[in-house]
């Protein structure tokens, strides 16, 4: 692929990137990242909520320091986000109003975020203006969803595959059971 100014295409489990050649780019180098169809969800990590939470207890979010009400992390690259919240909330030239989540999602993927509410371990999904809950992928020992994290959570890799293919395919707009809702601020 040289000639065309890639020198190699790399590709695994949680990246894919051109490396671009110091010669045919007019001395241009860098790495062209493809974030569009991500095979896994690098952010999520071990066994059990809890712990994978505790991780996050210190995080600030880097644009206004702070630890906001609803903090969340987007699952697909790991920023820390200030979820509907004034803090991090800017103005569009028409007057609306962007919260972090939204702002985000036009940065790392186009529209569409995926991310986690860690006080309730739920996933939600932005997309081009409307939001829904798809519900968390750590379930209690009876395999429920417990949002006060009484009870210890483990991973439900049934729902981690569920969700991956779903970010695969783009095919949010298919599954019947999400509901969504127009964006006021998020
Ligand atoms: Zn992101
Ligand atoms: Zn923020
Ligand atoms: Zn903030």
């Amino acid at each position: 692929m040289s000639f065309l100014g890639f020198e190699r295409l790399h590709a695994s489990g949680c990246q894919e990137f051109a490396e671009l050649s110091t010669h045919s780019l007019g001395g241009c180098t860098g790495r062209l990242f493809c974030v569009a169809y991500r095979l896994s969800l690098p952010v999520i990590s071990g066994n059990v909520y809890q712990k994978f939470y505790t991780q996050f207890v210190h995080a600030r979010c880097t644009v206004c320091k702070t630890s906001s009400s609803i903090p969340t992390l987007c699952l697909l690259c790991g920023t820390f986000l200030c979820c509907n919240s004034e803090c991090c909330r800017r103005e569009g030239d028409g007057g609306q109003i962007f919260g972090e989540v939204t702002q985000h999602a036009q940065v790392c993927g186009f529209g569409t975020c995926v991310f986690l509410q860690l006080s309730n371990s739920l996933v939600h999904i932005v997309a081009d203006g409307f939001i829904t809950c798809w519900g968390s992928l750590y379930l209690d020992g009876h395999g429920e969803e417990e949002y006060n994290l009484s009870r210890p959570l483990h991973i439900s890799e049934v729902r981690l595959q569920q969700l991956m293919q779903l970010m695969r395919e783009v095919s949010f707009d298919f599954e019947s059971r999400l509901k969504w809702k127009k964006v006021i601020m998020v």
